[in-house]
């Protein structure tokens, strides 16, 4: 049995503060001029870095040295339920088979370019357009998802790139604070083959060297995603490679996507980079939190009675729930012992009312003191 409990705290008030609080730090925290510096000479495509030496980028990409930078570690327990966060709408994202869309190693990972018909459309006033996806894995022994969830590490992760449309394009809005949203999905090994990564799986091996393209046909990039995208993670952060510009609106899923043994090696074995390099562990480590903080669209607490399992879907679990239940539960219980021995007591003492002893014990005590 669980106990259900609700915190005393007045949420929305303490989450209005601090998503205040986190938007003030996201427009101030940064170094503009540092980013700016090398966005015209290297692209996002570019060679000059590699998985390497992560930590090393902050020397020619002065943002990879910031405060708001991505992936992070999520600590499920110092998350700040939003209720204001709602399920993420998309619009487009159903593309017929005669649309071709761009499949391309890039010699960091894999990229499928996305038509600008595709689109975030739910939730605030600001509306993004879609303009890649790509991965992020480890090697066959190892998980290789860039965010964390209470230090788990994931198979794979997916990211769908956005650009706000109030920018001209992807390469003006790209440094701005408010510039880019990116959807975030963790990979998991399950016991089925998944039918929409197999669109992108089964080209891999057409593009195993770096700079390698092949045209592939659309399909529903949303099959792509988690099932529920009302269950997720919030926070300002940055792209993940060099440049690592501080322009990213992030949000990660809380659930889970499931693909196939097979499906995650063809994904971790199937490229190269530099004429031969297996194209293997291309995630950057967490970075620091600083002073931002992480919200959730729902209260983690009450996770598992919100998940929905699904066919191929699983979610990540949470332990506050179980650690309120057990306090309470054990609260409850001293309380209804204290009352079964007062009621006990009480009854005891009714019954010895007429007792001599009682009376008598307090007598003698004083008695023996004053005349000792
Ligand atoms: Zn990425």
């Amino acid at each position: 049995m669980r106990l259900r409990v609700s915190l005393p705290v007045p949420i929305p008030v303490l989450v209005l503060i601090l998503a205040a609080t986190g938007r003030a730090a996201a427009g101030h925290g940064h170094d503009d001029d540092g980013e700016s510096l090398h966005s015209e000479e290297r692209g996002p495509g570019d060679s000059h870095w590699s998985y390497e030496e992560p930590e090393r980028w902050g020397e020619h990409y002065l943002a990879c040295s910031g405060t708001m930078q991505s992936p992070i570690n999520i600590e499920t327990e110092k998350t700040i339920f939003s209720p204001q966060l709602r399920p993420i709408q998309l619009s487009g994202y159903s593309l017929p088979a005669s649309k071709k869309l761009k499949l391309k190693n890039n010699g960091h990972t894999v990229v499928l370019e996305l038509p600008e018909s595709l689109a975030i459309t739910g939730g605030s006033a600001q509306q993004y357009r879609a303009v890649q996806l790509h991965l992020h894995w480890g090697s066959p022994t190892t998980a290789g998802s860039e965010h964390t969830v209470n230090g788990k590490r994931f198979a794979a992760e997916l990211h769908v790139v956005h650009y706000n449309t109030k920018y001209d394009s992807f390469k003006a809005a790209v440094a701005q604070p408010d510039g880019l949203a990116v959807l975030g999905a963790f990979l998991e090994v399950g016991p089925r083959e998944n039918p929409f990564y197999q669109e992108i799986l089964k080209h891999l091996r057409k593009i195993q060297g770096e700079d390698e393209e092949v045209l592939v046909p659309g399909f529903n990039i949303a099959g792509l995603l988690p099932d529920s995208l009302h269950l997720y993670f919030r926070y300002n952060g940055s792209l993940t490679t060099p440049p690592c510009f501080q322009s990213v609106t992030w949000t990660v899923f809380n659930q889970t996507v499931m693909l196939s043994h097979d499906q995650i090696s063809v994904l971790v074995t199937s490229l190269q980079y530099d004429y031969g390099k297996p194209l293997q562990n291309n995630f950057r480590p967490p970075q620091g939190l600083h002073k931002r903080w992480v919200l959730a669209s729902f209260e983690p607490t009450f996770s598992r009675e919100r998940q929905v399992p699904t066919a191929g879907q699983t979610s990540s679990s949470f332990h506050a729930g179980d650690v309120l239940a057990v306090v309470f539960g054990v609260l409850f219980a001293i309380t209804a012992l204290a009352f079964v021995f007062y009621v006990y007591k009480h009854r005891s003492q009714n019954a010895r009312l007429d007792s001599p002893t009682k009376s008598k014990v307090i007598y003698t005590a004083a008695t023996t003191e004053n005349t000792a």
